[in-house]
């Protein structure tokens, strides 16, 4: 087992602003495990407010012994090695995570979704995330999401009535929202809800602080809408505090530390009654496919991440009527330009 990776710095088609910062591109660690003829590929994306970057990327895989990667591999064995080297570091576990199985897939001759046990059948559509922008450069966002059948849109200042509007104005195709925690009033936060579900919006990602429990679990119970919680829910343990809370879920690869951890978080969420959306940063065609592999098992998707960038390094992924087509190829299908 060798393991090799590359620092790279991905391009974002327009910078990418939210509630609470902006940016222009985003920091990955592209890893490769390579055993017998095969190369497994792995991606960490390093979204700065998550504390992760090429440094601590770099100085966790230097840690990692691949012997202790032993093929067949144990996930769940394998995890909480990786735990055991530093806590934290989700994204680079996860690209290590990643890695171990397209390398699987390849060794087994077998596709990564056939291996968490997903029916491409059911993949649901994609989103397209429009940032918070001026509203002409947000209009011209709206025109480029042409192809998607699901707009997603980050709200959370007082132009969001104005953003909605325009949507409207171009497509009625259904939108999510995601206020990244940026409201703070629960009265107006409802009666926003209730003024977005006539628009056809169809759920709200984070309304309020994580931290803020008494407030998303208000809103929860009072709003015609899915609430789903994402930057409240990282990890597998985060999964039983959100029932109650929120209506679902938002399943990240950079944040359950890979693709096991996150079918974990899927089962989990489903055996509580809670709903699912699989999410992803700035990502790469890597791991957008390795989400995708995952997300028929989920209800709604949002791995938009390769085609909001400018330089991904590899084959943008097969996407035909807004969703995903997972391809039979060994592995994640990844393929090179
Ligand atoms: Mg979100």
């Amino acid at each position: 087992m060798k393991l090799t990776y590359q620092p790279f710095e991905l391009k974002l088609k327009h910078p990418f602003t939210i509630a609470k910062f902006s940016r222009t591109s985003t920091p990955v660690m592209l890893v490769q495990i390579g055993h017998e003829d095969y190369t497994g590929y792995g991606e960490a994306s390093m979204v700065p407010y998550m504390g992760e970057s090429h440094e601590s990327a770099a100085a966790f895989l230097n840690e990692v012994d691949v012997n202790q990667l032993k093929f067949p591999f144990n996930f769940e064995e394998i995890i909480n090695y990786l735990d055991s080297i530093a806590p934290g570091n989700p994204a680079i576990k996860a690209a290590v995570d990643i890695a171990l199985h397209d390398l699987e897939g390849k060794l087994l001759n077998k596709p990564c979704w056939q291996l968490v046990g997903s029916d491409p059948a059911l993949m649901p559509v994609s989103s397209y995330t429009i940032g918070i922008d001026e509203p002409d450069v947000f209009l011209k966002k709206v025109k480029e999401a042409e192809g998607f059948k699901v707009i997603k849109v980050k709200l959370g200042r007082a132009s969001d009535k104005e953003l909605i509007n325009i949507i409207r104005s171009v497509t009625d195709v259904p939108i999510y929202v995601d206020a990244n925690q940026g409201w703070t009033d629960r009265q107006q936060s409802i009666d926003t809800i209730h003024w977005l579900q006539q628009q056809g919006v169809v759920l709200v990602e984070q309304p309020m602080l994580k931290t803020d429990i008494a407030g998303n679990a208000w809103l929860t119970e009072r709003s015609p809408i899915p609430i789903i919680g994402d930057e409240a829910v990282q990890r597998l343990a985060d999964v039983e505090k959100a029932k109650g809370v929120y209506h679902g879920i938002n399943v990240k690869l950079m944040k359950s530390a890979g693709m096991y951890e996150a079918e974990q978080m899927i089962s989990k969420a489903r055996s509580l009654g809670l709903k699912v959306l699989i999410g992803c940063m700035s990502e790469t065609s890597c791991a957008s496919l390795a989400a995708a592999a995952l997300a028929p098992l989920c209800d709604w998707a949002d791995i938009d991440g390769p085609f909001l960038t400018t330089n991904n390094p590899y084959k943008t992924p097969a996407f035909k009527d807004g969703k995903y087509e997972l391809s039979n190829a060994p592995g994640l299908g990844l393929l090179s330009k």
